[in-house]
């Protein structure tokens, strides 16, 4: 049993939020639920120059949408903070006098041509591209020198022949090389700690337990390890979990379609949805159970179902979860997620009955795979903006349509029963006058009161959408 562990999720504010990210943040967040821990949000913005607040809004709105409340982060009264690391520097700049004083890092004045033209030799000569220690051994007056010139120093950790091994939680053994690895930056010539510095020095005062990551971090963790025990501290344990990958298995990116928690939550996906297909990505739960609420989630989630192959990101499966949180949630419920997509559709919400809205809600829902579907499903109540497809145009054309069509406008129009009777007697009207089937007389009915040739049951769309609506309807198709 794990005791009150603290996991963080530390994101870097430079893009928005990411499905993969986002799929690390819900494991973290799991983690310290099922284990009755701390959930933990460190913002790690010391790369300024790409850095944006907007992007750092951005990621506690997607959080915060997703349901993935912290426990502890940027704001107020935290007891580790600050939570920001571009407000942390001198704590950085503490962490790194003490290795200096070790003699384990020293000042590099290499300049990026240099670096890389030493990159480019070594690939060119079939080795591992490393910095080979050109600054390790400068003299004082070497030093001098090359200040003299103007030139800002970043600082270098001395990587000592080892073999570094630590248990992963998900994946076992891992073992790397100290060979392959160069002495690395952990403080740039612009004074900002590099990734593997801050984040050792954030991790141990924070108190983290459990660091949970993409596996994409494997080889920094080599690096990370080496700096606990430079400075003489006990090293949280570690778990990467495999990622996201695109139908073609490479890592899921822009090219593979919607890769951003904004980009679905504009497409009309359900929080609650993403949540559960990113919970079920690469994993299997209980009896194969596909649909869970949190707290199922959480009491089965587990480090070993986050499974050491990549697992394939399914558009469809998501549409179909999400199509399963539509149709659960009441149609009252929905009327607030789909207040956005109505508006932008050019729906003034405060002129629609919000009685009548839930009836429409309650017969399309099952209809719709994404919250942005009820677009083409709702413009079905509004004359203004329906738009035939294809196929209704072309049923209607038909002449004995045409008839259909006709004798149904002249019954409305010369009866006011309340709409259901009104829509049986119709019905049963017109199959005396035309000796037509059901379905003969219903198809061009649905096509001239929907613009579509299929959707929900016919009689329960007239109940909602009533007399006057379908009268300018079947004027119109008349006209
Ligand atoms: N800022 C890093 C990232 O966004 C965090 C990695 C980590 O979890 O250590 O990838």
């Amino acid at each position: 049993m794990i005791k009150k562990p603290r996991v963080r999720f530390a994101p870097s504010p430079t893009g928005e939020l990411h499905v993969g990210n986002a799929r690390t943040a819900l494991f973290n967040w799991m983690f310290a639920r099922h284990h009755n821990g701390k959930f933990i949000l460190r913002i790690e913005d010391t790369d300024e120059a790409r850095s944006e607040l907007s992007y750092q809004i951005g990621l506690y709105d997607d959080l915060k949408w997703l349901g993935l409340n912290w426990d502890e982060g940027p704001e107020e009264n935290c007891p580790y903070g600050p939570y920001r690391q571009s407000e942390r520097l001198p704590i950085y700049k503490d962490y790194l006098e003490k290795l200096i004083s070790k003699g384990l890092v020293y000042p590099c004045y290499c300049t990026e041509e240099e670096l890389e033209g030493e990159r480019r030799e070594l690939i060119l000569s079939k080795r591992m591209p490393r910095y080979m220690g050109k600054c390790r051994n400068l003299t004082k007056v070497e030093k001098t020198r090359l200040e003299a010139q103007g030139r800002n120093p970043a600082f270098r950790f001395k990587i000592l022949p080892q073999v570094i091994e630590y248990e992963d939680l998900i994946r076992g053994k891992v073992k790397f090389e100290s060979d392959n690895i160069g002495d690395f930056i952990i403080v740039r010539s612009n004074g900002m700690p590099a990734y593997n510095f801050s984040v050792v020095v954030d991790d141990y005062l924070m108190k983290i337990s459990h660091v949970i990551r993409g596996e994409d971090h494997l080889s920094n963790t080599a690096l990370q390890l080496v700096l606990y025990k430079a400075l003489g501290l006990t090293p949280p344990f570690f778990a990467h979990h495999s990622l996201i990958l695109g139908k073609d298995r490479a890592k899921l990116s822009k090219r593979h379609g919607s890769v951003s928690i904004s980009e679905f939550r504009r497409r009309g996906i359900m929080p609650e949805a993403l949540i559960n297909y990113l919970a079920l990505l690469g994993s299997s739960f209980k009896g194969g159970k596909e649909i869970l609420s949190r707290e199922e989630m959480i009491r089965e989630f587990s480090l070993e179902k986050a499974s050491k192959s990549g697992a394939v990101f399914d558009d469809d499966k998501l549409l179909w979860i999400n199509a399963n949180y539509i149709r659960k949630a009441t149609s009252r419920d929905l009327i607030k997620d789909l207040a956005p997509f109505l508006h932008d559709a050019g729906y003034r919400m405060e002129e629609i009955d919000s009685d009548w809205l839930e009836e429409i809600i309650n017969i399309v829902k099952d209809e719709m795979n994404s919250l942005a579907d009820i677009n083409s499903h709702i413009e079905i109540f509004f004359p203004d903006k329906l738009k035939m497809t294809v196929e209704a145009k072309e049923l209607l054309a038909k002449d004995s349509s045409k008839i259909i069509i006709r004798y149904l406008k002249e019954y409305i129009a010369f009866n006011d029963d309340e709409p259901r009777k009104l829509y049986i007697n119709a019905i049963k009207h017109l199959k005396e006058k035309t000796r037509l089937k059901n379905r003969e007389i219903l198809m061009p009915i649905r096509a001239a009161l929907t613009g579509k040739t299929k959707g929900p049951e016919l009689e329960e769309v007239f109940k909602v959408m009533g007399r006057s609506i379908a009268l300018e309807l079947l004027q119109r198709i008349a006209d």
